[in-house]
């Protein structure tokens, strides 16, 4: 196994990872704020830590993994109020769709799941140790964040402080790095909007000050991986670092990771250009969870993603490449003798999976120890020189594979009825059973319009069905 690598924000530099506690790893995740439909830039990123998530513990690391959901924000407060909802009858229901579209893309669940609401006495705790040591100042009835006095301000995002005016400050919680001003820990109420009555006062948290308190409360004061969009680097991140290091002393995080953006045939994703997808937008044009999730995952995340229709197409021919090379490996039958080169191709392929992944989640390298291997093996099976000793190794290779990367279950179909697409079509898994059974039966006794018949009946409805060398079926989805 290879030393793992990563990319760290903080250094600029690529480094060899260890976590501070060996074996164990600390990781944060920026998760959504609740207030619309996520979309496919936002599951880049989270199917981005997902791969982290899913390799670092293919490695052997237990992780304690949180990821935050803000629900609680400028945002949100004003859509609430507008609507004149609570904030949680407001978010619950995009709460609920985050998770739902989390599981349809196999993003594991992280250990923890942490509500902002839930969490603001924590919040409230952090903001007055920093005004025990002088890190704020009020105004208006908000809290502010001195960055003058934190002398370590940009060291994330490398910004050029020289040219900020002492004391100015900015309110809204998103904003560019020309103008980066003293920030709102917390925010005075407005009239007629939801506030918390607090030790500080009454109002609500700043969008920043929540990761800060909620990360170190579960994870404690310095923690190993901190993952996100690159947009979250400058302000959020740099401020987190703000916070958290004021009051504790110590370093916050140990290896910052961004996941660069994604663009839609070559240009940034808008409402405007009409090039703007959630999930369901795609699910609702008849694309697979798993081809869109491959799509996501196949381009490592440093590299900006450009998301095309073409190339999803090519995702979900990836992934049926990938199953039917299982399903060869599970029915069909191969000479008995050994061989050892195929032995040894596979721990090659196993070797420069490893590596790709090792070399700072590098996908790309990845897949391709995994196509190559594929590649050559349906050659070798064509050939007749795959032996049937080989197998068992190559479904090891192809199990690792998708401890990772999760797409070779052929499940879409499931996952797609559970949110409510095609529910009325297509058979289910039963029921195609029962009929290809059927026609094994009808075929056996010769009856071929039967057999025919009930052929030409799945395949309207959706079921392919390839009849094997040694007399078997395989069936799958279009
Ligand atoms: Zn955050």
């Amino acid at each position: 196994m290879h030393e793992i690598q990563v990319h760290n924000t903080l250094s600029g530099k690529v480094e060899p990872f260890a976590p501070l506690k060996p074996g164990v790893v600390q990781m944060y995740t920026c998760g959504p704020t609740v207030y619309d439909y996520a979309h496919i830039g936002n599951y880049r990123t989270f199917v981005f830590q997902d791969i982290l998530r899913r390799f670092l513990k293919l490695r052997g690391f237990q992780l304690t993994h949180v990821m935050n959901l803000t629900d609680v924000d400028d945002r949100i407060i004003a859509n609430a109020t507008a609507a004149g909802v609570s904030l949680r009858d407001y978010t619950e229901k995009y709460v609920q769709a985050f998770f739902a579209d989390c599981k349809t893309l196999s993003i594991e669940s992280p250990e923890h799941w942490i509500r902002a609401t839930e969490n603001i006495d924590t919040m409230v705790e952090l903001i007055q140790e920093l005004q025990k040591k002088t890190y704020t100042y009020n105004s208006e009835g908000s809290i502010y964040y001195r960055i003058a006095k934190f002398k370590d301000y940009g060291k994330l995002s490398k910004i050029d402080l020289s040219g900020i005016q002492v004391g100015a400050r900015v309110d809204n919680d998103r904003y560019e790095k020309e103008s980066a001003r003293d920030f709102a820990l917390w925010k005075a109420p407005k009239p007629g909007e939801h506030f918390w009555e607090t030790a500080i006062g009454p109002g609500r948290p700043g969008w920043h000050i929540e990761c800060s308190a909620m990360a170190m409360k579960f994870l404690g004061e310095t923690i190993d991986i901190h993952t996100g969009g690159i947009d979250l680097a400058f302000p959020h991140h740099e401020n987190e670092i703000a916070q958290s290091e004021a009051a504790t002393g110590k370093p916050f995080v140990r290896y910052w990771m961004h996941a660069e953006h994604l663009l839609v045939e070559g240009e940034k994703m808008s409402k405007s250009l009409g090039n703007f997808f959630t999930l369901r937008d795609l699910f609702a044009k008849g694309y697979k969870p798993s081809a869109l999730r491959f799509a996501l995952a196949s381009v490592p995340y440093r590299r900006q993603l450009n998301f095309t229709f073409d190339g999803l197409q090519q995702a979900a021919s990836s992934v049926e490449r990938l199953r039917n090379f299982a399903a060869r490996l599970k029915n069909e039958r191969f000479p008995a003798e050994k061989q050892a080169a195929m032995a040894e191709r596979i721990a090659k392929a196993a070797a420069n999976f490893d590596a790709g992944l090792s070399d700072d989640l590098n996908t790309a390298q990845a897949l391709a120890a995994v196509f190559d291997f594929v590649r050559e093996a349906n050659i070798a099976m064509d050939k007749g020189e795959f032996r049937q000793g080989e197998v068992k190794a190559a479904q090891e290779f192809l199990a690792t594979f998708d401890k990772v990367f999760a797409v070779l279950e052929d499940n879409d179909a499931e996952k797609l009825k559970a949110l409510g697409y095609g529910a009325s079509e297509g058979p289910g898994d039963a029921e195609i059973e029962k009929l290809v059974a059927e026609r094994q039966a009808a075929r056996k006794r010769k009856d071929f319009a039967e057999s025919d018949r009930i052929r030409n009946e799945l395949l309207k409805r959706g079921i392919l069905l390839e009849d094997t060398k040694d007399g078997s079926v395989r069936w799958k989805r279009k």
